[in-house]
């Protein structure tokens, strides 16, 4: 790995320009007993994957409604300008995690993907020439966070079991790739629409469920009988289809087929 940088102080932050593959060696300690404990855990932008928001409204028994207006903040997705929801800090002193206490994180196993990766950060590089995007990691240090360097050594893929992150990043795989081919196509126009009903997919489960089941939607998309059965009751599989049909809305895929005859709208009569 490369070499430690020991001058960092502070909030400084700089991203180490090497690229680790899942084998490469770090070496990173964390826990209750470093000085630098929880420091970590205040003036984040952190935006949440909709994954996230599933595990923290049933961690704090709330409704997905209630979670989103007591917890998160609506967020633009710097690169992609695509909108999703991001924790809101607390109005202190030092805008702490509304998760963090004395004892550290109060929902630990249940944290979001970004806590997971800390201080890894993760980057997707499209092989053109193949037609695929390759996963790369790399090291984030800050002048604060005195864990890293120290420590056994440990494999980037180590790491990232040891912190739960394949469990939080499959049923996310398929969002990241809408967000990543935003952020290829560069700044091209996405109607306002469009942006509302990602940002209802990727916040909120409950109110895409109303929108599949209480509006013409399945008038409009063919969606067969066994996703369907799936989808009234499993967030995780509503999750999914959401996704498929976000590739359809932004980008005209084919992954939710329309209907080849739409109804029309029926006509009220006055009388
Ligand atoms: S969710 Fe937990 S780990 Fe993440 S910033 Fe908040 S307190 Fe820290
Ligand atoms: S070692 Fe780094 S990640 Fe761990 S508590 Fe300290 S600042 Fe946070």
């Amino acid at each position: 790995m490369g070499e430690a940088i020991t001058e960092l102080r502070g909030t400084d932050r700089i991203i180490v320009p090497i690229k680790l593959e899942p084998h490469t060696k770090i070496r990173f300690q964390c826990g209750p007993g470093i000085p630098c404990f929880k420091l970590c855990c205040s003036e984040l932008y952190l935006p949440l994957t909709p994954y996230d928001i599933l595990r923290l409204r049933d961690r704090l028994k709330l409704t997905t409604d209630q979670f989103l207006v007591l917890y998160t903040e609506p967020f633009i997705l710097p690169k992609s300008k695509l909108p999703v929801a991001r924790l809101k800090m607390r109005d202190d002193e030092n805008k702490t995690c509304p998760f963090v206490s004395e004892k550290g994180c109060q929902v630990y196993e249940d944290r979001p993907l970004a806590c997971r990766y800390y201080p890894l950060g993760l980057g997707i590089f499209r092989n053109r020439d193949e037609g695929r995007n390759e996963d790369f990691y790399y090291l984030v240090k800050e002048g604060f966070c005195q864990g890293l360097d120290t420590g056994p050594e440990i494999t980037v893929e180590e790491y990232r079991r040891s912190q739960g992150i394949p469990e939080f990043e499959e049923p996310v795989l398929e969002w990241a790739e809408i967000i990543m081919k935003k952020e290829s196509l560069g700044p091209i126009e996405v109607p306002q629409k469009s942006l509302e009903l990602f940002f209802m997919v990727s916040t909120n489960p409950e109110r895409f469920r109303r929108f599949i089941f209480e509006s013409r939607f399945l008038e409009i998309y063919e969606v067969d009988k066994e996703t369907l059965e799936k989808i009234k009751e499993d967030d995780l599989a509503l999750l999914q289809f959401g996704f498929k049909w976000l590739k359809t809305v932004l980008y005209a895929e084919k992954g939710v087929p329309i209907k080849k005859e739409i109804p029309q709208e029926k006509k009220i009569k006055p009388f």
